[in-house]
């Protein structure tokens, strides 16, 4: 079994209390870090030790994905020191990373990943498909040895395919920015666009994520019903999704 615990899911900013993306993904006997949007460092520590943090995978570049882990590097290089932490994410939040945080120590263990990229961390296998969204950004395939297999889109617009992650996922975790008239106006997908996906790729389960704030979940859900028979809900902070 998965367990998907959000850490935060508003799109591009947060909302009055909220977080930006952030998961902690349970699974194969480890703690997964999946995205570390502002807020979701915060909200991790409601749910594990920091220390029992196995891994962490940053999706792209944009802020709302990955700026917790500069004061989280300072956590495990000076405050509750630790070496070789794995760190996955694409070239530009590396280069980012070091732009602030100046060198890497041994706190963390880095590597650079493209769509390519295969990544196993203890019983969980990680692959990628490179969407369709400004920076270099990559969505997110996780297999549970023996177990569920987890789709994450990261950011992506219409013209990727969610079937780029390949058959048999049994949820997908799938942005769900704007509504359906701004359609077209950015990389992002509508509620009606994120069940579209779903169906194309055959998912068991749509778990609908990265709302902008003043967006209203529940039509995103109602528009994405309106293309996908299957479950669908709209994800929210703190709550925690068994897979
Ligand atoms: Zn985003
Ligand atoms: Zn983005």
């Amino acid at each position: 079994m998965i367990r998907l615990t959000v850490l935060g899911c508003c799109g591009s900013y947060a909302a009055p209390g909220g977080a930006c993306s952030g998961y902690l993904v349970q699974g194969g006997g480890k703690n997964l870090w999946l995205d570390a949007g502002p807020g979701t460092l915060a909200n991790l520590q409601r749910h594990i030790d920091l220390d029992d943090l196995d891994g962490i995978l940053l999706t792209h570049a944009h802020p709302d994905h990955w700026v917790d882990l500069l004061p989280f590097h300072n956590v495990v290089r000076y405050i509750r020191k630790r070496s070789g932490l794995p760190v996955w994410s694409t070239k530009r939040v590396l280069e980012l990373t070091q732009e602030v945080n100046g060198k890497l120590t041994d706190a963390v263990d880095w590597t650079v990943i493209n769509a390519r990229s295969n990544v196993e961390l203890g019983g969980l296998r990680l692959s990628f498909s490179r969407t369709d969204h400004g920076p270099e950004t990559l969505a997110v395939r996780v297999d549970e040895a023996g177990g569920p297999s987890l789709g994450y889109t990261a950011d992506t617009g219409p013209a990727w395919p969610l079937s780029n992650l390949g058959p048999g996922l049994d949820a997908a975790l799938v942005e769900a920015s704007m509504p359906v008239e701004a359609e077209g106006s950015v990389q992002h997908l509508s509620g009606r666009q994120a069940g579209r996906a779903a169906t194309e790729a055959g998912v068991g389960r749509l778990l609908l994520t990265h709302i902008q704030p003043g967006v209203d979940p529940e039509r995103q859900v109602a528009d994405a019903r309106g293309e996908f028979a299957g479950p669908v809900e709209a994800v929210e902070t703190n709550a925690t999704y068994e897979i």
